[in-house]
C-alpha cells in the first residue's frame, strides 16, 4: 500500500494505492480532478473505489462529483457532513485569529471555487468500517472543525486527519475555523487512543507527520 499526496492550490489530497484498489481522501478544489489524472495515469491504474471526504470545506470536495463521474468510485462522508455536501456548502463555524481575515473573503471563493452540490453515496458514523482489496479502513468521528468531520485510518496505521491537525508551520491542533471547539482537543484524544498509528496525513502543510507530536 502507497500513499500518493496531491498538492492542490489550497489543501493536500490523498491517492491511496493498494494491490486491489484504490481509494482517495478528500478531493480538493473544483478542478482539481486533473491532478488526480495525472497520477492514475502514471500509475496506470483505473481502480478507484471510493472517495473519503474528512469535512465539507470546498478545498476538500470540490472535485469529488466530477471524479464520480469518471471513475465510479462512490462518495463517502459523515452523516452530520452530508447536507452541507449536498448543498454545495463551506460551513466554517466560528473563526479565530487569522481565520478571521478569510471569513470575508468566503463568498469570493465560493464564486471562484464553489463546490458544486454533491450528494454523498455512503453515509457514516464513527466505526464504520471498508475493505478495499487487502487494505482495511476505519472511520473515526473526530469532530470539531465541522460537525461531521473525520478521521480515516488504512491498516491501523496511516491516519487522515483533515483539518483536525494542521501540518502548516509546526503541527498544531486546528485553530483558525471551528464549529465546536471543545470537541477538538477530544477529538486529538481520540486519534491518541488508536494503538498502532504511524503516520498522520493533515489537509494542509507538511506531510506525513509523525503520530500525534507535540501538538498546540
Ligand atoms: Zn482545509
Ligand atoms: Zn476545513
Amino acid at each position: 500500500m502507497k500513499v500518493l499526496p496531491i498538492r492542490g492550490k489550497m489543501s493536500l489530497f490523498y491517492l491511496v494505492v493498494g494491490e486491489g484498489g484504490m481509494i482517495l481522501v478528500d478531493a480538493g478544489l473544483a478542478g482539481e480532478e486533473r491532478l488526480l489524472w495525472r497520477q492514475m495515469q502514471a500509475l496506470g491504474r483505473d481502480d478507484l473505489q471510493f472517495i473519503f471526504i474528512t469535512h465539507a470545506h470546498l478545498d476538500h470536495y470540490g472535485a469529488a462529483l466530477a471524479i464520480r463521474a469518471k471513475t465510479g468510485a462512490r462518495i463517502v462522508v459523515h452523516e452530520a457532513d452530508a447536507a452541507a455536501l449536498a448543498g454545495g456548502e463551506t460551513p466554517l463555524g466560528t473563526v479565530r485569529s487569522r481565520g478571521r481575515l478569510v471569513r470575508p473573503l468566503l463568498p469570493l471563493a465560493e464564486r471562484w471555487f464553489g463546490p458544486p452540490p454533491t450528494p454523498a453515496d455512503v453515509l457514516v458514523q464513527d466505526g464504520a468500517s471498508f475493505a478495499v482489496g487487502e487494505m482495511s479502513l476505519q472511520v473515526v468521528h473526530t469532530p470539531g472543525h465541522t460537525p461531521g468531520s473525520c478521521t480515516v485510518v488504512v491498516n491501523g496505521e496511516h491516519a487522515f486527519v483533515g483539518d483536525l491537525i494542521s501540518g502548516l508551520g509546526r503541527p498544531h491542533i486546528q485553530r483558525y475555523y471551528a464549529h465546536d471547539w471543545a470537541q477538538l482537543p477530544l477529538s486529538v484524544q481520540c486519534l491518541r487512543a488508536l494503538p498502532g498509528l504511524r503516520w498522520l496525513y493533515p489537509g494542509h502543510g507538511r506531510t506525513p507527520l509523525p503520530p500525534l507530536p507535540e501538538l498546540r
